[in-house]
């Protein structure tokens, strides 16, 4: 760290001190100077400023009008900020890349208000999609319509025919929101060898209109002959298809991102065919913002393939990296999965669930250790956690430098107030997701009571105080990818929709948590030297709002606008 403070401080003064210096005079310029702007850099040296110029993807300066415009050249791009708010670009500390372009590529009806408007989704999906490939999306919901659909209706679903008539040459799958039926059209009925004369299969039904002709809608074991149908497209497609439909779900994920002023996102775990296909784009230039990824297989294939290349540090001009290797100890609280110290308060004969035998994860720990890998694990529940912990605990007897491996309890969210300043003591870090605290709200004191939930839920404040390092995150698709609601969830605890308040004294600060999004999560990534703060010798990664996330009221972090995401120094969305 001491030398690129060094190195920029001499970029500087040389920059300054132009003819000065003896031989051909070399005036440093920026190829860009972003300015007019109420900048928090993260440093605490100088932790605020007015402009920053950037020079190959990197910081030069950052200060005043003066030390920014001294670097001004003939071609140096300037960009007038005209007041917003610049901070460090988000990084999303646990998140699915792929997962999340997969949902994005597929359509949503959670939000659809008439059978007209999925209709109508269903057709610009249609145009934009090749002919003969599958259209798939779920979410739809009769009883949320405004208004009930036109024509024929029978139990108060419409038939397919308007649906057919805009997807002729698509067959098209539409997913309920129950998950206990779904809406074919005309083609995949076809595909599915569906007529009139098609019987009901047992446990489930084809609902069907006065002539007996099927109006596209399957019910519970009825499904299975639209699913088969799409089974069989998907068996039939080839291993550069599937490679298309996966690059095409990448690209879908970075524009999301980038729009969310999103400019790294750490992965938490990927397969070793994704992560190669990650380091090829990112050496071809083709990754917009940058990824760090996780592996997540079994023991087996994991002790083969790590011997091969890993880990992979900032390919593509930093723009992957993998180097960390994911397992779990549990599931997820909602559906009893979390891996408890003591039964379920509504359940109390059950403590959740041990996903991954202890003596695996002890093994893939040792893998991480011979191969110099983070290890990320998966614990929700105050016993997976107590049973992590333990298990660096144990490792760091016999070598001591585990505790600078910067381990990771991937969520760390119910936590014994014991095992909190163990995190801090053993160097384990808390990558926690904001959002879910609030998402999860409602149910939690149902399954933890008061005491737990109080002293032990979500409690980065206690971490925090106990000296260790917390990062922030969606977890998305699980949740939306938008960093400012999860940075929202973090400094109130207050949910949005009903006004609901989980604890709030283990609330962050505005401060403290624009660095559980940036400073935190690059030094939980080794990263710490290129990103999470905007000093000289960075990368230029930054977002700029339309809020101040320091002195704007609650409500307005929810109002803030991502106006622009710089990714080394170039403009990656703009908003328009
Ligand atoms: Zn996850």
């Amino acid at each position: 760290m001491k030398s690129i403070h060094w190195l920029g401080a001499m970029v500087a003064l040389l920059a300054l001190a132009g003819g000065c210096t003896s031989g051909p005079a070399v005036k440093e310029t920026a190829d860009a100077i972003f300015y007019n702007a109420v900048v928090h850099t993260v440093d605490p040296q100088q932790p605020k400023a007015w402009g920053i110029a950037v020079k190959a993807g990197r910081i030069i300066a950052v200060g005043d009008s003066s030390a920014v415009f001294a670097l001004k050249g003939e071609n140096t791009r300037l960009h007038n900020l005209q007041g917003a708010f610049v901070m460090p670009g988000f990084i999303d500390g646990h998140a699915h890349f792929s997962g999340l372009g997969a949902s994005l590529q597929n359509l949503n009806f959670l939000k659809s208000r008439s059978w007209d408007e999925i209709v109508a989704q269903v057709a610009a999906k249609a145009a934009g999609t090749p002919k003969g490939q599958w259209i798939t999306g779920r979410g739809w919901h009769q009883e949320k319509w405004d208004s009930a659909p036109g024509g024929i209706s029978i139990d108060g679903y419409p038939s397919h025919h308007t649906l057919s008539a805009v997807s002729a040459e698509h067959p098209v799958l539409l997913r309920h929101a129950s998950g206990h039926s779904l809406f074919a059209n005309a083609r995949a009925m076809e595909l599915a060898g569906v007529s009139a004369e098609t019987p009901d299969p047992a446990g489930g039904r084809i609902l069907r209109d006065s002539k007996g002709n099927p109006i596209g809608v399957f019910e519970e074991r009825a499904m299975a002959l639209i699913n088969d149908a799409y089974d069989a497209y998907l068996a039939g497609l080839s291993d550069e298809a599937l490679k298309q439909e996966w690059l095409a779900g990448i690209a879908l994920a970075e524009e999301e991102c980038l729009r969310k002023g999103i400019t790294s996102f750490q992965d938490a775990g990927s397969s070793f065919d994704e992560i190669a296909w990650y380091k090829d784009l990112a050496e071809k230039g083709e990754l917009d913002l940058r990824l760090w990824a996780m592996v997540r297989r079994s023991y087996g294939e994991m002790n083969e393939g790590l011997s091969k290349g890993f880990p992979i540090l900032n390919a593509g001009d930093r723009f992957f990296t993998c180097r960390a290797i994911k397992s779990e100890l549990d599931g997820a609280l909602g559906a009893f999965g979390a891996w408890l110290l003591k039964p379920y308060s509504d359940n109390p004969d059950f403590s959740g669930q041990n996903t991954t035998l202890v003596s695996t994860v002890d093994s893939i720990a040792e893998l991480a250790m011979r191969h110099n890998m983070q290890l990320c694990v998966h614990a929700i529940g105050d016993r997976a956690n107590r049973v992590f912990l333990d298990i660096v605990a144990r490792l760091s007897e016999r070598r001591p430098e585990i505790k600078n491996m910067r381990w990771r309890s991937e969520h760390a969210q119910h936590l014994d107030p014991a095992d909190i300043p163990r995190f801090a003591q053993l160097g384990v870090i808390a990558s926690m997701q904001g959002v879910h605290c609030t998402s999860d709200a409602p149910f939690v004191v149902k399954r933890l009571g008061d005491d737990r939930a109080q002293k032990g839920a979500y409690a980065w404040r206690s971490l925090l105080d106990a000296g260790a390092v917390v990062t922030n995150g969606t977890d998305a698709p699980v949740e939306d990818v938008d960093p400012l609601l999860s940075f929202y969830a973090t400094v109130t605890r207050r949910r949005p929709d009903t006004g609901l308040i989980f604890y709030p004294e283990q609330a962050l600060t505005r401060e403290e948590a624009i660095y559980s999004y940036t400073y935190a999560p690059a030094y939980a990534a080794f990263e710490e030297t290129d990103k999470g703060s905007l000093i000289v010798g960075k990368l230029a990664d930054m977002v700029v709002l339309s809020n101040n996330l320091l002195t704007c009221n609650d409500d307005d972090i929810l109002k803030t606008q991502v106006l622009m995401t710089v990714v080394g120094g170039a403009v990656k969305y703009q908003r328009k």
